[in-house]
C-alpha cells in the first residue's frame, strides 16, 4: 500500500526504493454536486480554512476551490516572514495565536514546512522611532509576546557590519522579537492541502468561480469553470482577487488590489541569520537555507492585478538595502516576482460574515497574510462553523469602516500606500 506518514523509518525506506511508494500528497477529485462547505481559493487561508474546520469543528464535506493550482497565488510569492510584533489590542492576540500554531504546526500536518523562528530585528534611526518601538516592545510584553529594545551597540553586537557610520539614517538601537522568523512558503500551502485532503477535504484545483447562486438573501453555491457546486455554506479566501469575487455576489469591498514584488539572490555563504527591517525605508530581508537573500519593499502604488510590478519599485527596494548594508551590491539578483495584494483601508484584515446570509469572507491581509495564515484558518474556520467570531479575531469586523472602528496600527489614515 502507497505510504502517506512521513517518519525516519519511511524516509529511509523510501530512500533506498527510489521513492516510488509514496501516495501523492492529494487526490485530485471532480467536484461533487454540493458540500457543506465550499471555500473559494486555495492559498494558504483557504486551505488552513478547510483543514481546521475539519480537524477541529468535524465539518468534513468541505471543498475547496482553486482558479489555477495549489500554491499559485501569494501563499507561493512572499518573503515567508512570520512576527507577532503588533501594537494594537485587536491585532496582538490574533498575531500570537498565529504565533503558537506555527511552533507546532509542523508536528499537527506531519509536514516539513522548515519553520525557523530564528528573530526579527526591526531598526530604528531616530529618537521618535526608538520611542515608538519602545512603547510597540512594551504592548507586546503586556500581552505575553517576546519583545527587547536594543541600542545601537546591542544591534552592533549582532550585525557588526551594518552600515552604522555612514548612513543618511544612522542606526541607533533596534526592536527584537526572537520568535518571529522565516516559514517555506510553499510548503505550508502543500502541508495544509494535504492535511486537509486525509481529513475528506476535496481540493478542487483548475476550476474558477464564476459565479454565486443566491437565493432569498442566502448564498446556495458557487457557479465555476467545472459547473455549478451547491453549498450551505461558502467562504471566500480569495486575497488579491477578494474585490473581484465578492463583486459577483453583489458586494463591494473596503479593498484595493495593489503590486508588491520580492527578489531573491543568486546563493551565498550564510550572513544574515535573521530577519532584518531598515526602519528609514521599506526593505526587509533574510536568507534562505539555499543561501539567497529574499527581500521585498513597498506596493508598486497602483491599482492592477497583474502578479508582475515595475522598476522603479526596484530601484527604490535596492536602494533600502544598500543604504543598510553596502556589501549586498556585488550580489547578483537572480529573479524578482510580484503578487496581488488585497489592501484594505486601514491595513487590517477582515474575518466576517457578509451582508449576504452563509456568505463569509476572509480578506484584506496586505502585506502580512502570509504570518497569519495558522490563525486565519482556524478564526475563519470558527466563524463559518459556529456563525460568531473566534475570540481572537472579534475586531476583525467588516462594518468597522462604516463605524469608525479603525485597527491602524501604524496610526497613518485610511489609504492602501500608508501600510
Ligand atoms: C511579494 C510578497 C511578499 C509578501 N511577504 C509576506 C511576508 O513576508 N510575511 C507575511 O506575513 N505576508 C507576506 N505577504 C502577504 C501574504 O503572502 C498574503 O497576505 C497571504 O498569502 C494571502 O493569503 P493566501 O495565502 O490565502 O493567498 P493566495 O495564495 O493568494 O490565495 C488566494 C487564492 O484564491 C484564488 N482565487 C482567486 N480568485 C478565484 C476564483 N474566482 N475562483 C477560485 N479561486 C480563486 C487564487 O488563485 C489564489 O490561489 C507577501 C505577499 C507578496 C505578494
Amino acid at each position: 500500500m502507497a505510504l502517506t506518514h512521513y517518519n525516519l523509518f519511511n524516509v529511509l525506506r523510501e530512500s533506498l526504493r527510489g521513492h516510488t511508494g509514496w501516495a501523492p500528497a492529494w487526490r485530485d477529485p471532480d467536484p461533487k454536486p454540493s458540500y457543506d462547505v465550499v471555500i473559494v481559493g486555495g492559498g494558504g487561508h483557504g486551505l488552513a480554512a478547510a483543514y481546521y474546520l475539519a480537524k477541529r469543528y468535524g465539518i468534513t464535506n468541505v471543498a475547496v476551490v482553486e482558479k489555477g493550482w495549489i500554491g499559485s497565488g501569494n501563499v507561493g510569492r512572499n518573503t515567508t516572514i512570520i512576527r507577532s510584533n503588533y501594537l494594537l489590542p485587536g491585532n496582538i492576540p490574533f498575531y500570537e495565536q498565529s504565533q503558537q500554531l506555527w511552533a507546532n504546526l509542523e508536528q499537527d500536518l506531519n509536514y516539513n514546512a522548515m519553520v525557523s523562528q530564528r528573530g526579527i530585528l526591526n531598526l530604528c534611526h531616530t529618537d521618535a522611532q526608538r520611542d515608538a518601538y519602545a512603547r510597540r516592545g512594551n504592548a507586546m510584553r503586556l500581552h505575553g509576546v517576546d519583545a527587547e529594545l536594543l541600542d545601537r551597540d546591542g544591534v552592533r553586537a549582532m550585525y557588526p557590519w551594518f552600515n552604522f557610520d555612514n548612513a543618511r539614517f544612522p542606526i541607533i538601537g533596534g526592536l527584537l522579537h526572537r520568535k518571529g522568523g522565516t516559514v517555506r512558503h510553499d510548503a505550508v500551502a502543500w502541508g495544509y492541502a494535504r492535511g486537509a485532503d486525509k481529513l475528506g477535504v476535496d481540493i478542487i484545483q483548475n476550476c474558477e468561480v464564476t459565479g454565486f447562486k443566491i437565493e432569498n438573501g442566502r448564498v446556495t453555491g458557487v457557479e465555476t469553470s467545472r459547473g455549478f457546486i451547491g453549498a450551505n455554506k461558502v467562504g471566500l479566501a480569495c486575497a488579491g482577487n477578494s474585490s473581484r469575487v465578492a463583486a459577483m455576489a453583489g458586494l463591494t469591498l473596503p479593498i484595493e488590489s495593489h503590486v508588491l514584488q520580492a527578489f531573491v539572490t543568486e546563493g551565498i555563504k550564510p550572513f544574515i541569520d535573521g530577519v532584518v527591517t531598515y526602519g528609514a525605508g521599506h526593505f526587509y530581508i533574510s536568507q534562505s537555507d539555499k543561501g539567497g537573500l529574499v527581500f521585498g519593499g513597498d506596493i508598486d502604488g497602483y491599482n492592477s492585478y497583474a502578479q508582475r510590478g515595475n522598476l522603479p519599485v526596484v530601484e527604490d527596494v535596492v536602494e533600502g538595502g544598500m543604504s543598510l548594508m553596502p556589501r549586498i551590491g556585488r550580489v547578483r539578483l537572480l529573479r524578482s516576482w510580484g503578487g496581488i495584494m488585497d489592501m484594505s483601508m486601514d491595513g487590517s484584515p477582515i474575518i466576517d460574515k457578509t451582508p449576504v446570509d452563509k456568505l463569509y469572507l476572509n480578506a484584506g491581509w496586505c502585506y502580512g497574510g502570509f504570518k497569519a495564515t495558522p490563525a486565519a484558518g482556524l478564526c475563519f474556520a470558527h466563524l463559518i462553523a459556529r456563525d460568531e467570531p473566534h475570540e481572537v479575531a472579534t475586531a476583525y469586523r467588516l462594518d468597522r469602516f462604516r463605524t469608525g472602528h479603525m485597527i491602524d496600527e501604524k496610526g497613518m489614515g485610511n489609504q492602501p500606500n500608508l501600510h
